[in-house]
């Protein structure tokens, strides 16, 4: 590994691989591409790109992968529920996924990973994915997803965020259209085109919305300031609804409005 991939405007791009000692060997898991020692600083720089009026809680984590070390915030959109809103764990690994990550190594949070965060990151073969955090009693905590989500609800052959064979979103969009008959896609017409797809993960919820995957790939890339160069939001559905009944409408809707209050 060289490079660490964080997108500028989300904190420090190379803060977190930074202790070389005198002999010339890393402060660095080899295996797993993460600092050995809890990056407590860089967790605390990304702190500021947080977006979270309601809470007020910044939450900020880093998901390491074959592809780098990526940074996720929580966002928090006005106007909206909580449960439109994206949390940092979600953010960092999409973000990952989003410049082309396949597998999963490692992940630091700055706190306590949430309920909806363990099932999102679970998956059979995921048990043994080490996760690093600040306790409730301020301590760093070394663990695993299977011990913090211990019998975890599974529906086999569901959603694999991260597998080499999922290289891109399609087979994952294929997958949900096969089983529960939905396609849906949200672009948001910039200058740049931000697509994003339903991700159905292994226990189906917390699934990301396209809304929400979308907006993770246009922040990843553009920052969170990206929106205010934008003139018109408008964010564009396209869903092929099949015998689930599911549909992404009034998310897409919700995220729309949230971004334009944010914007103002
Ligand atoms: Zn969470």
């Amino acid at each position: 590994m060289t490079a660490l991939t964080f997108p500028q405007n989300h904190g420090p791009v190379n803060a977190v691989r930074t202790t070389t000692f005198a002999d010339g060997t890393e402060d660095w898991d080899s295996q797993t591409q993460q600092p050995k020692t809890f990056p407590q600083e860089q967790l605390n720089a990304l702190k500021p790109f947080a977006v979270c009026n309601a809470s007020q809680y910044q939450a900020t984590a880093i998901a390491y992968t074959d592809a780098g070390a990526f940074p996720g915030v929580n966002i928090e959109l006005p106007g909206t529920g909580y449960s439109d809103g994206i949390h940092a764990e979600f953010f960092a690994v999409m973000n990952a996924r989003a410049h082309g990550a396949t597998k999963l190594n490692a992940l630091d949070i700055n706190s306590s990973p949430c309920g909806h965060c363990r099932e999102f990151l679970s998956k059979p073969e995921n048990g043994d994915l080490p996760i690093r955090y600040i306790d409730n009693t301020k301590a760093v905590k070394d663990s695993t997803l299977k011990t913090l989500l211990p019998d975890a609800f599974v529906l086999e052959g569901q959603g694999d965020l991260f597998s080499s064979k999922d290289s891109t979103y399609q087979p994952i969009v294929k997958r949900i259209h096969e089983i529960n008959n939905i396609q849906a896609a949200v672009t948001l017409n910039t200058d740049t085109n931000y697509k994003g797809y339903c991700v159905e993960v292994a226990s189906w919820n917390p699934s990301l919305t396209p809304a929400q995957d979308m907006l993770i790939k246009f922040y990843s890339d553009r920052g969170l300031d990206g929106l205010n160069a934008l003139d018109i939001i408008k964010l564009n559905l396209t869903e092929e609804q099949g015998n689930s009944g599911i549909s992404f409408k009034w998310n897409t809707m919700a995220i729309e409005e949230g971004l334009k209050q944010l914007k103002n």
